[in-house]
């Protein structure tokens, strides 16, 4: 590597010509603030200026430069005024078409007179047209040359214009000698991958020869920009790999029981664990034996069993004689996880507490008071668990369930809570598929694994979308399935955040529908219920004391009444993808077919639809993820990891997918055989931009 150049990442941008107070104010805006920045500030796109295209070759929505003569120029005056000009080159001619122009652009025009153009070609009504292009009037004799590289142009902020940016980069460009950009990737990997030379890429890329393909670099396809994406990946790649390193040398406590606690778990059971389960489960003990934290995710659809594998991993925890807390992000939700893994392990002799939000006073304290001297053995709970008062004896796992809800600051919070600087193993669940591709980008400080199957005899929920128009019929259907015996699920969906008002379109719901199913037993479960009334509501739905239960998203995770085998989702345009299979995944749980109808009020945009028809099409977590991936991209996808910790200057995680997998190979790579360009690469990149280092 080269070294004591004076490198641009350390040269600010007010150093170069034309860059003062004003215009470094609006780089900044833009996150630009070193030389280096800039020459990363990559064009979105290239005009192609540097040969004359002949007319006759012209073809609609192309950008093009012609030159030609002045056949016609014509006022016309019908619904506005326009000023018509017929070029032509003598292979074909065309209409300039302008709505404003000056007495002396006019004259400019004239018939007879010789012009450049520059614009894009549409179609007009008679002929293909250039609607206000740029003009130049050539003359005869004097010959105009053309640019020499595709004309670059930049993504902007107010005020600062193409010929600024392209006046910048120039200067930036100049600085630009050998040494100025260190090369980071070893000789040996850019032939392997035959990349070009980052110096060479970023001058490639703000001056692209004419030879380039403009087609190429506008996709983002140029080998010039794939290498910058490439290492931009790899340094995010090793950024997240550092940080587990980091992690892993941190001790934990050994969790390797004799497997007694467990074994009659899984012999008490009414069912056998799937292929899948049983292997994620040994990931997870093999991980909890470990003398540095664990920290895993278990990746797995709706309905896959992932609670069964928290309560065995628990177990395991358990067996060791450490505590095990399991976090879920909702007190429903905690609730029915209390229910079913007290209903587990407290015949194994396993004492389980409780934690939540609204428990105060004594009864808290008695909670604290049996986690700090043990006796407790597993506690489930809200976000209550991360208090500060909250104080284990000897915390071995930590289980985060439904992890897109909560923070990695709040999941990090729990894991301060080992004993005498030990921390504890973890384990996040989420029941959010990520795409594979994604996953591994994002989650790359995690070890994965994937429950990639449902246990035996679900059978996959079928999904009708119809207009809000139609609402009696629905209404009919209700009916007629709670006639059966079956019982069902209607969600309302409001899209302001306050719970005030989704409550109260539930309860009115709620009394709508009461009077339409006369007879019917209807109950309701919302946000803003006391927390014994709502537990009260669900455990007689689950008892078959309630046929329909109106109720808010608060269902969306983890409820689990396998009866249930239709759900109504009002306004389902408003919801996400992931949020609609979340929902759907309360039904098709027990062996009968089950339906889900999605209600829609008209009209609805096409994104909506889109995501309508997907939820129609396919039930597989997995696929919804992917096209949810299409639909919104990486950021909206991933959520709260996304803020921040995820923000790529020239990456896509969407259209640089298939480089993942080099990514990986190639990280391992440079961990192994040059660790000393590591740490250069993340400052690239990353720079102090985020929490890594102090994680
Ligand atoms: P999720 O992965 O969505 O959290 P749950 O853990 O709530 O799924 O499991 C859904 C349902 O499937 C529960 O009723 C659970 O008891 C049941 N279940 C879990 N594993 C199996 C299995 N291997 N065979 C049959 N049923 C299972
Ligand atoms: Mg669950």
């Amino acid at each position: 590597m080269p070294e004591n150049a004076a490198t641009l990442a350390e040269t600010p941008v007010t150093a170069l010509k034309g860059v003062g107070p004003k215009n470094a104010e609006r780089l900044s805006r833009l996150g630009i603030f070193s030389v280096q920045d800039l020459l990363f500030h990559l064009p979105v796109r290239y005009q192609d200026r540097t040969r004359i295209v002949p007319i006759g070759a012209l073809r609609a929505g192309d950008q093009a430069v012609i030159q030609g003569q002045v056949e016609l120029a014509d006022i016309r005056y019908g619904r506005r005024r326009s000023l018509l000009v017929r070029l032509a080159d003598g292979t074909g001619s065309i209409l300039l078409r302008f709505f404003h122009f000056s007495a002396t652009q006019q004259a400019n025009m004239a018939r007879g007179s010789r012009l450049r153009c520059f614009g894009e070609v549409r179609n007009g009504p008679q002929s293909l047209e250039l609607v206000h292009p740029e003009v130049q009037r050539v003359d005869e004799d004097a010959t105009v040359e053309v640019e020499q590289a595709l004309t670059p142009i930049y993504p902007t902020t107010e005020g600062m214009h193409q010929l600024t940016w392209r006046d910048l980069t120039g200067h930036a460009l100049a600085l630009l000698g050998r040494g100025g950009l260190q090369e980071l990737l070893p000789d040996a990997v850019r032939r392997d991958y035959t990349m070009p030379e980052l110096a060479d890429a970023v001058r490639l890329l703000h001056r692209p020869p004419p030879d380039q393909s403009q087609r190429l670099l506008s996709d983002a396809g140029h080998p010039a920009q794939r290498r910058l994406a490439f290492e931009e990946l790899l340094a995010h790649q090793l950024s997240l790999r550092v940080l587990r390193q980091r992690q892993r040398r941190r001790g934990a406590p050994v969790l390797a029981g004799d497997g007694e606690l467990q074994r009659r778990l899984l012999a008490d059971l009414p069912f056998a664990l799937t292929a899948a389960q049983q292997r994620v489960l040994a990931q997870i003990n093999a991980d909890l034996a470990q003398p540095h934290p664990a920290l895993r995710l278990v990746q797995g659809d709706v309905g896959s069993g992932k609670t069964v594998v928290a309560a065995l991993a628990a177990l395991h925890c358990i067996e060791a004689d450490c505590q095990a807390a399991l976090m879920a992000p909702t007190e429903l939700l905690a609730e029915q996880h209390l229910r079913n893994l007290a209903g587990w392990l407290e015949p194994l002799g396993v004492e389980v507490g409780w934690l939540s939000g609204r428990h105060k006073g004594r009864r808290r304290q008695t909670t604290l008071d049996r986690l700090g001297d043990g006796t407790l053995q597993l506690v489930v709970g809200t976000h209550a668990l991360f208090q500060d008062d909250v104080v284990f004896r000897r915390l071995g796992l930590v289980i985060v369930d439904e992890q897109h809800r909560f923070g990695v600051h709040q999941r990090l919070a729990l894991r301060e809570k080992g004993a005498s600087g030990q921390v504890p193993h973890q384990i996040v669940m989420t029941a959010t598929p990520i795409p594979r591709t994604l996953a591994m980008t994002a989650y790359a400080d995690l070890d994965l694994s994937v429950i990639d199957e449902l246990p035996p005899g679900r059978t996959p929920v079928s999904t009708v979308v119809v207009a809000d128009s139609r609402r009696d019929q629905v209404v009919e259907r209700v009916a007629l399935a709670c006639r059966e015996g079956r019982q069902a699920y209607w969600v309302c969906t409001l899209i302001e955040e306050s719970e005030a008002l989704q409550a109260q379109a539930a309860e009115d719901t709620a009394a709508a529908l009461t009077e339409a199913l006369d007879g019917l037993r209807i109950g309701l479960v919302h946000g803003r219920m006391k927390a014994t009334d709502k537990e009260a509501v669900m455990a007689a739905f689950k008892a078959g004391g309630i046929d329909l239960l109106v109720a808010t998203t608060v269902i969306e995770v983890g409820v689990d009444v396998p009866n249930a085998s239709l759900m109504v989702i009002e306004n389902a345009e408003r919801l996400g993808l992931s949020q609609l299979h979340q929902l759907r995944g309360r039904v098709g749980r027990g062996a009968q077919q089950s339906h889900c109808v999605l209600m829609y009020h008209p009209p609805i945009g096409g994104i909506a639809q889109e995501r309508l028809g997907v939820m129609r099409e396919t039930t597989d977590g997995f696929e919804i993820a992917r096209r949810d991936l299409e639909i919104r991209g990486p950021g909206e996808v991933l959520g709260t990891r996304q803020t921040g910790e995820m923000q790529f200057r020239i990456a896509d995680l969407l259209r640089d997918q298939d480089m993942v997998a080099d990514v990986q190979v190639l990280a391992d790579r440079l961990l192994r055989e040059h660790p000393e360009r590591v740490a250069p690469l993340i400052r690239r990149w990353i720079g102090d931009r985020v929490h890594y280092a102090n994680v």
